[in-house]
């Protein structure tokens, strides 16, 4: 066994997690009682009558179910100052600001010390599952992570992603020591402002201990694939840094700077062998497991709408396996990947049943265009009275709500998950998407992973040209009559035949399968899809645009839907769009 794994015991955490999920029944009813227990003086719960009581039947009777909306009111007391105890009874330590690339703006909530406590639980156990099956040794992780800008509330809290807020608690690093998680970059790249400035220097920090990483990972896949796209432009120049053992001038951080130069001296043998490696490549397929020969695995979130960044991860990967990192969100944590051996694709997540108290909403997904002449085709999902995690049905799809340490009582977190299976009796969740609609122009409804699933089938007409889709993201153009579908592409190579692009975009329009649409779209009350080129480097400024809002590149999530009240993120859209084409799928 490893020398740091004698203080942590693998073994004894799996062991406690199979004691918990066999008894996940009891286990969440005693988690319900201890939330409602620790924050019984909170205003919020004062006023809905439970009169002390903490079983599940009083507290779905007295506690409604609510949204971000509904906490909105408290949030912002808590922020502008009040220290009164208004959803928790214990004090805030600081208050999460959420990606807002799914919804396009941030949503306030609270970050307590049960959060960090939470995180730690489900990072050691997601460890001890994979390294059961994939161990590693003693060395470094080269991870992308990086904080967001901080600043402080009217109340005087600090208001920072959550990841940051995590990122930057004590239990952190002691956990990451644990778990042989060490990331090969000093604080100063992590906390630096610059995020370009803090990638080179990850890349950079990762080849100088290249022998003695274990595993690259990131929050979400879509910065592993980025930091890889940006490798493949800088390689050169962290060759020839680690050559001369100075610092790239690109680098002007005072702080990245001396903590980077710190670690560097001059290693022409080093750098010889990184060149030879790289133009040893073919396209860069591979380029992980050649560069850091001694690494297990690449690690991150890698389902939902990190799912098409999949394809060009596997070429960075190589021969190395893709493990899908746990489920959660700013708001608290929901599961850990049990099985991390399964492809990405297939991934699960067991509910942790001590961490809060999930209900679960019963969906009945929308009728497709074989059952429209059967029933009204314009409901995108029936809902039903939610039911407890272990009352749950495989097979079937629910929204997800959460009662946690952290302030939340029936919240709606908007997710839609299937139930894959039980580990024991806690069920294993696959992610199925957001729940709001994406795009809806007349009686269509289609999601995320509906969009997602279109463009997957017309990028099939691509690498049959060896072209590569970049990102993409989606608009529902009302100003023109009949309004319709802009879908937005960036491609990685300009040269691309307008026929092949002019198929895609037919096979765009037939992909979405969506009853609705379909029958909108033959009676022409949507017009023709629009699919849109638009300039390379595009979704980089979107990127750019979000770090500028105050969000993290380790939470970034590319918005798979604009509305015009995204305008900024709309203008950098049209104003790069290239090429335009139109469906002619429908006549
Ligand atoms: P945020 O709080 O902004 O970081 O976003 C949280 C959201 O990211 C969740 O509500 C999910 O929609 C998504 N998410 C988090 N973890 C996963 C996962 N493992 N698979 C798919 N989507 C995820």
């Amino acid at each position: 066994m490893p020398e740091k794994n004698r203080e942590f015991n693998i073994d004894g955490v799996i062991e406690e997690f199979e004691a918990l999920t066999k008894d996940a029944g009891r286990v969440q009813r005693e988690t319900l009682r201890r939330i409602l227990e620790e924050n019984g003086e909170a205003e919020y719960l004062q006023n809905l009558g439970l009169g002390g009581r903490t079983d599940p039947e009083t507290f779905k009777a007295c506690v409604p179910l609510v949204t971000h909306k509904d906490l909105e009111p408290y949030i912002q007391r808590i922020a502008d100052g009040d220290a009164s105890p208004i959803l928790t009874g214990k004090p805030v330590t600081s208050i999460s600001l959420s990606s807002g690339t799914t919804q396009g703006k941030p949503k306030l909530l609270l970050f307590n010390e049960e959060l960090v406590y939470s995180t730690m639980q489900i990072y050691r156990l997601s460890f001890a599952f994979r390294n059961r099956e994939f161990p590693i040794g003693n060395g470094k992780a080269l991870q992308f992570i990086y904080s967001s800008k901080q600043f402080k509330t009217k109340g005087g809290l600090i208001a920072t992603t959550a990841t940051t807020n995590v990122y930057r608690s004590e239990q952190f690093k002691s956990t990451m020591n644990d778990i042989q998680s060490q990331c090969c970059s000093p604080d100063a790249v992590i906390f630096g402002p610059d995020f370009h400035q803090s990638l080179y220097c990850h890349l950079l920090c990762g080849l100088i201990y290249s022998d003695e990483v274990q595993f690259i990972s990131s929050t979400f896949a879509h910065s592993i694939v980025h930091a890889f796209r940006t490798f493949e432009q800088v390689w050169e120049e962290l060759c020839a840094d680690v050559r001369e053992g100075v610092l790239s001038s690109r680098i002007t951080v005072p702080s990245i700077r001396e903590s980077v130069s710190g670690l560097l001296s001059p290693n022409p043998d080093l750098a010889d062998s990184i060149y030879e490696k790289c133009v040893g490549l073919s396209n860069w397929y591979g380029v992980i497991p050649e560069l850091w020969p001694n690494a297990k695995y690449v690690y991150g979130i890698m389902t939902g709408s990190m799912e098409p960044y999949l394809k060009k991860l596997r070429h960075y990967a190589g021969n190395l396996p893709l493990i899908s990192a746990e489920y959660g969100s700013s708001e608290g944590w929901i599961g850990a990947n049990a099985d991390p051996g399964l492809p990405p694709e297939s991934a699960t997540f067991a509910v942790l049943p001590d961490i809060g108290y999930f209900e679960f909403i019963p969906l009945r997904e929308k009728p497709r265009e074989q059952e429209l002449e059967r029933s009204a085709p314009t409901i995108h999902y029936t809902e039903s009275e939610p039911v407890g995690l272990t009352e749950v049905k495989v097979g079937e799809e629910y929204e997800i709500i959460i009662t946690n340490f952290a302030g939340l009582y029936r919240y709606r977190l908007g997710d839609v998950v299937k139930v894959a299976g039980f580990h024991n009796s806690t069920p294993k969740l696959k992610f199925v998407c957001r729940r709001g609609l994406l795009l809806t122009v007349n009686i269509d409804k289609n999601t995320e992973k509906d969009l997602q699933s279109a463009v997957e089938e017309a990028t099939e007409l691509l690498a049959e040209e060896k072209l590569e889709l970049v990102d993409f993201t989606s608009h529902a153009d009302m100003s023109a009559d009949p309004g319709r579908y802009v879908i937005f592409w960036e491609l990685n190579a300009d040269a691309c035949s307008d026929d092949v692009l002019h198929s895609c975009c037919d096979r765009l329009d037939r992909s979405f399968v969506d009853a609705g649409y379909i029958s909108s779209r033959k009676a022409q009350a949507i017009g023709p899809l629009e699919l849109r080129v638009v300039e390379r480097g595009t979704f980089q400024k979107i990127l750019d645009h979000y770090l500028c809002l105050g969000a993290a590149v380790s939470q970034f999530k590319t918005p798979r839907c604009v509305g015009t009240s995204n305008s900024e993120v709309l203008q950098i859209l049209c104003s790069n769009t290239m090429k335009s084409y139109f469906s002619t799928a429908y006549g």
